[in-house]
C-alpha cells in the first residue's frame, strides 16, 4: 500500500533542510520549533487517519493510476462521488484539526494542474499531461505532502504586471536551460509549505502574451537551493513560544494556521517538473480552475468543520453556566447550525453539479457557481458564528486569565472558585474551552477565512462573468408575454 506511517513522515522531513526564517532567527529544525511543528503534527495526523480503519473510507481511495491504495490528498477526483468524498474529507480532517490541513490547497492545485496540461497538450500539442502524469505517480506511490503557492507579492493593484517597478513581483522565469528554467520572485501567504514534500506553483499575474515570462507552473522540493520560507508571526506565535505546557493554548497540538512567504531566488527547475511555461492563455484558467477547486474546499467543507469546534465550545460554556434551557442562546446555537449546514449545502452542492473539465480529460471539477457561492457564503457566515459563540462565551473569553494560575498556590483557589460558575465542572476544563473560543474569535482565522481561496470581489467577479442572466430574462418575458424590441 502507498501509504506512509506518520513516523515515515516525520522520517523524512528529518532528511531535509528548508531555509526557514521566524521572528528574525533562523529555524534550525521545522520538526523542534514550537510553530513550525504544529503543521508537521497536522500533516502526521492526515497519515495516521489514511491508515486507521475507522477513518479510511474517508483518507484512502483506490487510485487506477498506480493500482493501490493511496491518500485521497493524493488522488485526483475522476467522478462526482469522488468530489464528494473529497468535500466530506475536508470537512472531516479540518473539524479534527481545527486548523488547515495542509496538504488542501497542493490537492486543489493538482486538480487544476490535471485539467489544463492535458487541455495545453490537446490544444497546442505540449507535452505536459504526461510529464504531469508521472510526477502524481510518484506523488501517490510515496505519499507525497504537496503544498500549493498561487498567490504572489505583486505591485500596485491598479497597474498591469510588466506596470510594476520590480519584475519580481511576480514569480519569472529569468532563464531557459537545455534541462530546465531558472525562477526568480516570491510567493506569499503559503500554508505550511516548509513541512511538505513538493511545493506545487501555479502562475497568478500572467495574462496577455507579452507576460509569457510569468506563465509559469511547476513542482520543486521545499529544500531547493535558493528557496528560503520567512513565517508569519504573530500574538499566538509568541504564546506558543513561551508556553511550557501547550495544553493552555487554544488549539494545543495543531495551532493557529501557520503561513510563509516563499523566495525564489534563482532557482533551477528540471523540466520534468515544469507544467506551463509561457503559454499565456491557459494561466488563467490555472488560476479559474484552482480557484473553483479551492472555494469549494474552503467554503464549503473546512469552514464547516471549524464552525463544529466553535458550535462544540459554546454548548459546552452554555452548559457549565446553567443556560440550557434559556430561549435565545438555543436560538443562537441554531442560528449557527444553520449558517454551518448552508455552508455545507453550498460545498455538497459545488461537489454534486461538478463536471469533467475539459470534457475527455477525465479531471472532475466543482461546479464553478457553486464553488465561487460557497466562499462567498462562507464570508460572511463564519463572522456571524464567531459574533455569536463570543456572545455566549461572554466576556471571559477574552479576559480569561493564564491557566498556569491553577498552579499557582497563591490564586488557584481564587481561580477554581470564581470561574466555576458553580458548577461541578474542572475549572480547568471551563477555562480551556474559554480558551478555545479566544483561539477562534479573537485570533487569525476571521480574516483567513475572508481572504483564503481570495476575497469576496475576486468571488463576486467571477459570479458576473458566470452569471448572464439570460434564463431570468427569458422567464419574466415569458410569464409576461412581453413584445419583441421594436424594429428601428
Ligand atoms: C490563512 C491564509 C492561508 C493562505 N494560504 C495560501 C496558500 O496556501 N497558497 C496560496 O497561494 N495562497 C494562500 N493564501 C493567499 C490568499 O489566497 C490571498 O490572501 C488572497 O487571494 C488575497 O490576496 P492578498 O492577501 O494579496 O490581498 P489583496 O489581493 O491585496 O486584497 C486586499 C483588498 O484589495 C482588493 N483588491 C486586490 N486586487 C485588486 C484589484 N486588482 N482591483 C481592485 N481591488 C483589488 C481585494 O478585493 C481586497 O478587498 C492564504 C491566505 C490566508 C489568509
Amino acid at each position: 500500500m502507498a501509504l506512509m506511517t506518520p513516523d515515515q513522515y516525520e522520517d523524512s522531513l528529518k532528511k531535509r533542510n528548508p531555509r526557514v526564517f521566524m521572528n528574525g532567527n533562523k529555524v534550525e529544525s521545522i520538526l523542534e520549533n514550537k510553530n513550525t511543528r504544529t503543521v508537521v503534527e497536522a500533516n502526521k495526523a492526515s497519515y495516521a487517519w489514511a491508515l486507521d480503519p475507522k477513518y479510511k473510507d474517508i483518507m484512502t481511495v483506490f487510485s487506477p493510476l498506480v493500482g493501490e491504495v493511496v491518500n485521497r490528498y493524493t488522488y485526483l477526483s475522476a467522478s462526482i462521488d469522488d468530489l464528494v468524498k473529497k468535500a466530506q474529507a475536508g470537512t472531516f480532517t479540518s473539524e479534527m484539526l481545527g486548523t488547515c490541513i495542509y496538504r488542501c490547497v497542493g490537492y486543489d492545485a493538482l486538480h487544476s494542474l490535471a485539467s489544463t496540461t492535458w487541455e495545453m497538450d490537446r490544444d497546442l500539442g505540449t507535452e505536459y499531461y504526461p510529464r504531469f502524469i508521472e510526477f502524481l505517480k510518484t506523488v501517490q506511490k510515496k505519499d507525497l505532502s504537496i503544498a500549493g503557492a498561487l498567490t504572489e507579492p505583486r505591485g500596485r493593484r491598479n497597474q498591469k504586471t510588466l506596470e510594476w517597478p520590480d519584475p519580481y513581483f511576480s514569480l519569472k522565469v529569468v532563464d531557459k536551460k537545455k534541462e530546465g528554467i531558472v525562477v526568480r520572485g516570491a510567493k506569499i501567504n503559503i500554508s505550511g509549505a516548509y513541512a511538505c514534500h513538493e511545493l506545487v506553483v501555479l502562475p497568478q499575474s500572467a495574462h496577455s502574451k507579452e507576460e509569457g515570462d510569468y506563465a509559469i507552473a511547476f513542482a520543486i522540493p521545499p529544500d531547493t537551493k535558493g528557496i528560503t520560507f520567512v513565517c508569519q508571526y504573530t500574538p499566538f506565535s509568541a504564546e506558543r513560544e513561551l508556553s511550557e505546557d501547550i495544553e493552555e493554548l487554544g488549539n494545543p497540538l495543531f495551532g493557529q494556521r501557520e503561513t510563509s512567504m516563499v523566495i525564489f531566488e534563482d532557482v533551477f527547475v528540471p523540466w520534468e517538473k515544469v507544467f506551463h511555461c509561457g503559454e499565456t492563455p491557459y494561466s488563467a484558467k490555472l488560476v479559474t480552475r484552482f480557484a473553483r477547486t479551492h472555494r469549494m474546499t474552503c467554503g464549503g467543507t473546512c469552514k464547516v468543520g471549524f464552525m463544529n469546534q466553535i458550535i462544540g465550545a459554546a454548548r459546552l460554556i452554555q452548559e457549565y453556566k446553567g443556560l440550557e434551557k434559556t430561549p435565545h442562546i438555543n436560538e443562537q446555537l441554531a442560528e449557527m447550525v444553520v449558517l454551518r449546514e448552508t455552508g455545507r449545502a453550498c460545498g455538497l452542492a459545488a461537489a454534486q453539479k461538478g463536471v469533467e473539465e475539459p470534457p475527455g480529460s477525465g479531471v472532475f471539477l466543482p461546479d464553478e457557481l457553486m464553488g465561487n457561492v460557497a466562499k462567498l457564503n462562507i464570508c460572511n457566515a463564519f463572522w456571524r458564528v464567531m459574533a455569536l459563540a463570543g456572545d455566549i462565551g461572554g466576556g471571559l473569553v477574552v479576559t480569561m486569565p493564564s491557566l498556569k494560575e491553577l498552579k499557582n498556590p497563591e490564586v488557584k483557589g481564587y481561580i477554581e472558585e470564581f470561574y466555576s460558575f458553580g458548577s461541578d465542572e474542572p475549572t480547568e476544563n471551563i477555562l480551556k474551552v474559554h480558551k478555545a473560543l479566544q483561539h477562534w474569535t479573537a485570533g487569525l482565522h476571521g480574516v483567513g477565512t475572508w481572504h483564503g481561496a481570495g476575497p469576496v470581489m475576486a468571488q463576486k467577479i467571477m459570479l458576473q462573468r458566470i452569471v448572464n442572466y439570460d434564463h431570468e430574462k427569458e422567464l419574466v418575458k415569458r410569464t409576461l408575454n412581453l413584445k419583441e424590441k421594436k424594429k428601428k
